[in-house]
């Protein structure tokens, strides 16, 4: 629970983290590009304003071949220095000859403002610079006579309407970033609370099944991934479940099959033992059955082992195995037994036909097919197995004309334990596995296995099997 809780809380914090660090990119672009831009723009009209009215106070003094406060005063008496605070003019020394400020004016005295020095050497300046509340802007020109440098001309402009303007925006915006922050932030929470609550379903899920409660299904709403994973996931467990369910069913199965035995021979023991001065030819046959039953035991033991080593996927190499002398050595090994029953075994082989299998395998197959077909016969019957050799599989049939398989349980003869006829069954030695072992052995190899009714009675079996060996590095 621990480490969930812990995950979820991770995942929930990575997330809202996410939202966050874009949401405070976002804010702080927001709050410094737009105050950039507006104070480029605002600079560029100062440049422009102040070096015009600098312009124009220079244009008055033109013409004047020295600089006094006299001539300087009569001629800026009518121009009017638009939109500036300040506007100075100086002799070549620095020297104020002019001074527009009434309170704190400078005339007569020496200034050196950078912007003037500069001036006076001979270049044109202007600055501008946002500085607690206010746009502060100058500008410096030098007077010239016949490119002599007589003086300077110096204009200064103290505005905080601007900067009002620039602050109020700021003001603006930073409300909207706190309004966006915080409607962010509840819905960044909203949404990965959302997220990892759908996670924690899932995990729920999977937890339980771990457990072992193969019932449980992730039931998850919605179109995204998180449902199709749930999806997903409710159908492994759907597998899960049937597999699961055929293991129970095949341990109950076994155990079934195995207990008839031992009871009897528990039986017979306990009769042997109870039955004082038994004759010896009846404590004969007991033991002769107990040894039956024993042989059952030892049948059932080895079909069930070959069906484990058939489901734990571990296989020998195969390769192309030709059909005619395994299917000679089966003929040979069931004959006696055919011959007993009075039922005749037919064979028609191609003498290339091979499947690709190991000659173990092809044994078994051959063996429990043509064995069954010999046991569910009838005196005076036929068992006829055939071997040809396609293009890329080779088919092997196994028919007779014994007592058939009713359609019914056609579909369900290759299932584990599955009789027909029980007692029948039992009574040939059967252990209702050696179907389930063809199958299993086939479809390992890449074959398929059907039966069907032969309309004169009796069935076919049909085994379909690959001939052509996969080179190697071949899927
Ligand atoms: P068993 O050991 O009982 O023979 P199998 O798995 O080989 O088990 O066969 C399953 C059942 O299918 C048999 O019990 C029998 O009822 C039926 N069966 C198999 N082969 C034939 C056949 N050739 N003719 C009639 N019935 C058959």
């Amino acid at each position: 629970m621990a480490t969930i809780l812990k995950g979820r809380i991770s995942l929930q914090v990575k997330i809202s983290a996410s939202y966050i660090a874009i949401l405070l990119i976002v804010i702080v672009l927001m709050n410094t590009y737009p105050l950039l831009v507006s104070q480029d723009l605002v600079f560029r009209a100062k440049r422009t304003t102040l070096l015009g009215s600098a312009s124009a106070l220079n244009a008055a003094v033109a013409g004047l071949d020295e600089l006094t406060e006299e001539n300087v005063s009569q001629a800026l008496s009518a121009v009017k220095a638009e939109g500036v605070s300040r506007a100075i003019v100086t002799d070549t020394y620095g020297r104020v000859l002019y001074d527009t400020r009434e309170a704190g004016n400078a005339t007569g005295r020496y200034v050196f403002y950078n912007e003037l020095v500069e001036a006076l050497r001979g270049s044109s300046v202007m600055y501008s610079v946002y500085k607690e509340g206010a746009f502060h802007s100058s500008a410096a020109q030098p007077v010239l006579y016949r490119n002599q440098v007589i003086g300077g001309v110096y204009v200064y402009e103290y505005d905080t309407q601007q900067a009002s303007l620039l602050e109020t925006m700021l003001g603006n915006l930073f409300s909207i970033s706190v309004g966006v922050t915080v409607l962010v932030m509840a819905l960044s929470i909203l949404f990965s609370r959302q997220l990892t609550q759908r996670l924690g379903s899932l995990q729920d899920a999977i937890r339980g099944v771990r457990e072992g409660a193969y019932n449980r299904r992730a039931i998850l709403s919605g179109h995204d991934e998180f449902t199709q994973i749930a999806g997903e996931f409710n159908e492994l467990v759907d597998r899960l479940q049937e597999t699961e369910g055929a293991r129970r069913q095949f341990v109950s199965d076994a155990s079934h099959e195995l207990k008839t035995p031992l009871a009897a021979i528990r039986l017979l023991t306990d009769s042997i033992l109870q039955t004082e001065d038994m004759d010896s030819a009846t404590a004969r046959e007991f033991v002769c059955d107990i040894g039956q039953e024993a042989d059952r035991l030892s049948r059932i033991t080895e079909d069930l082992l070959r069906l484990t080593r058939l489901d734990s996927g571990v296989a020998e190499a195969p390769s192309l195995v030709p059909v005619a002398p395994v299917l000679e050595r089966v003929v040979r090994m069931l004959r006696p037994v055919a011959d007993e029953k009075g039922v005749e075994i037919l064979t028609v082989c191609g003498s290339g036909t091979a499947v690709v299998s190991t000659p173990g395998e092809l044994h078994q197959i051959l063996y429990n097919l043509s064995e069954n077909a010999i046991k569910y016969n009838r005196r005076g019957g036929f068992v006829r197995i055939q071997a040809e050799a396609g293009a890329e599989a080779a088919v092997i049939t196994v028919e007779d004309n014994g007592i058939g398989i009713p359609e019914g349980d056609l579909p369900h003869v290759f299932k584990r334990f599955y009789r027909v006829d029980k007692a029948r069954s039992r009574a040939a030695g059967g252990t209702g596995l050696g179907l389930s072992i063809v199958s299993d052995t086939v479809s390992r190899r890449g074959g398929a296995i059907r039966a069907e009714p032969v309309p004169t009675g009796g069935t076919r079996f049909i085994v379909t099997m690959p001939c052509l060996e996969r080179r190697e590095g071949e899927a």
